[in-house]
């Protein structure tokens, strides 16, 4: 089966053909964090769903360019930049660095590109210019320049794809100045914001005179000049469908006249512990604070892999807890495997053909249908222990489960797990059981793995010498 994705654009199911005619490579831009804080849990969701997309569509064999902008100018940032009384670049880059260690922490691949806003200034105004030029966009009395979606309609162009909206409302001329505002809210958006005091020292001279971009005009012009006027794939969370990308849509179309993007993806919200996430509920949580309680980078990224992207997920610490299960599952199989293996090696031609990865394939193609494809594990896994319980696995064919496993993990990227340091004074106890069992005393060889154990260390005792496990 071929991939099929869910396209907010036209609100179906659909086959994934890419633009390139030779079917191969593919262009995904999906909207980044906004550097005014430590990422949330819920942001997350939504930068390791981008990464699930990446991964499958190079799992399928596409070539994929991926870009990632940072949002390093806005109006959150402002502000925050003026009560800490420092400058845009120290605030933001702060922020940028942490997101950067944390998107691999969770395993998410780099981008290809990760633009900033600010350093697309000249593409900015490059942009604005090509709407005023077309009569799309004017200047306000404050020396603002805005949108105009009366002029957009006027011209047969639809504002309203992602969503569908009630223009009876709309007021000819009505200006939002905010980056955010409600559907209810519609009116002519801010491309270019005339300087104010508020600003400090955020501002960049040109041809609309002193001022800065709003957020959605950013996007726009980072994506185009990264990917070109039309690209395959543009992704973010549900909340960005409005204003952010209908917005990107009709700025970017109202100055190329060409169609922007071809497949609209958008990842559903994580609600935590059932509830929206929030300060004062005491529920919001950066990875940073889930890493101090001890979670690991995989394991949070196997919980957020666990529902589909369209659905609403509920992050709550019990399922981190049923994450480290799933995955300790996982881990000694795949370690029992790599132990009989011994180094045989495996065909990876056939391994693209083992029923896990045909299995996992068409759960993904599904609409990234991820849990039928954690299905096909769960199963494999099940099965694979049987086989090894019953010595029915030669090397060989241990060394082909294991290549069929890591076709499946190129796209999970849960990877294996790190080897604790085996800190030297459990080393000297596992010696020591080592010794009594040689020396037959089996009573002090069960006392010392028992103090081991509560010491939080297990041993395994394999054809080839103990191995000390962290439990
Ligand atoms: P921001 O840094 O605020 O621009 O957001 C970065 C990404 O996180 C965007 O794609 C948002 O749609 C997404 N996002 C924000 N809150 C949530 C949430 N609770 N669950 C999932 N994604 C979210
Ligand atoms: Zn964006």
């Amino acid at each position: 089966m071929a991939l099929h994705l869910y396209n907010t654009l036209t609100r179906a199911v659909q086959t994934f053909t890419p633009l390139d005619p030779a079917g191969r490579a593919v262009g995904m831009y999906c909207c980044g964090p906004t550097v005014y804080d430590y990422a949330h849990i819920g942001n997350w969701r939504t930068f390791v769903f981008a990464d699930l997309v990446r991964r499958t569509l190079e799992f399928s064999g596409y070539q994929v360019r991926h870009v990632m902008n940072i949002t390093d100018v806005e109006d959150k940032i402002i502000k925050r930049v003026r009560e800490q009384n420092t400058t845009l670049r120290d605030f933001t880059g702060r922020y940028e660095t942490a997101f950067l260690a944390d998107l691999q922490s969770l395993g998410c691949r780099p981008p290809h590109l990760t633009p900033r806003a600010t350093e697309h200034i000249p593409e900015i105004l490059d942009l604005i210019q090509k709407l005023t030029d077309r009569g799309l966009a004017y200047r306000a009395p404050d020396g603002s320049v805005y949108f105009s979606i009366e002029k957009y309609r006027g011209c047969g162009c639809r504002y309203g794809q992602l969503l569908n909206l009630n223009f009876d409302e709309l007021r000819p001329g009505q200006r939002v100045a905010s980056d955010e505002y409600e559907k209810e809210s519609l009116a002519d958006f801010a491309l270019w914001k005339a300087r104010v005091p508020d600003d400090g020292a955020v501002f960049w001279p040109g041809p609309f005179g002193e001022g800065r971009p709003g957020w959605h005009i950013e996007c726009s012009a980072m994506s185009l000049k990264a990917l070109g006027q039309t690209f395959d794939l543009h992704l973010g969370g549900e909340d960005l469908k409005f204003p952010h990308h209908e917005d990107e849509i009709a700025q970017s179309e109202g100055a190329t006249g060409q169609p922007f993007v071809k497949y609209w993806l958008h990842g559903a919200h994580l609600l935590v512990e059932g509830k929206k996430m929030s300060k004062s509920l005491g529920n919001f949580f950066t990875l940073r604070d889930l890493t101090a309680k001890g979670f690991t980078g995989r394991e949070i990224r196997c919980l957020l892999l666990t529902a589909h992207y369209r659905e609403t997920f509920n992050f709550t610490l019990d399922g981190l807890a049923g994450a480290r299960t799933a995955l300790a599952r996982i881990d000694e199989c795949t370690a029992k495997l790599r132990d009989l293996a011994a180094g045989a090696a495996a065909n990876p031609a056939a391994a693209a053909e083992a029923p896990l990865v045909a299995a996992f394939r068409s759960a993904l193609h599904d609409d990234l249908n991820i849990s039928a494809a954690w299905a096909t594990v769960f199963d494999w896994v099940r099965d694979t222990n049987k086989r090894i319980a019953s010595a029915q696995l030669n090397p060989t064919e241990a060394a082909a489960a294991l290549a069929a496993w890591e076709q499946v993990d190129s796209v999970l990227g849960i990877g294996q797990k790190a080897e604790a340091d085996v800190p030297p004074e459990i080393a000297a106890l596992a010696e020591e059981r080592t010794a009594a069992k040689k020396a037959r005393d089996f009573k002090r060889a069960d006392a010392l793995r028992d103090e081991l154990k509560a010491q939080g260390w297990v041993i395994e005792d394999t054809p080839k010498g103990i191995k000390i496990k962290k439990l």
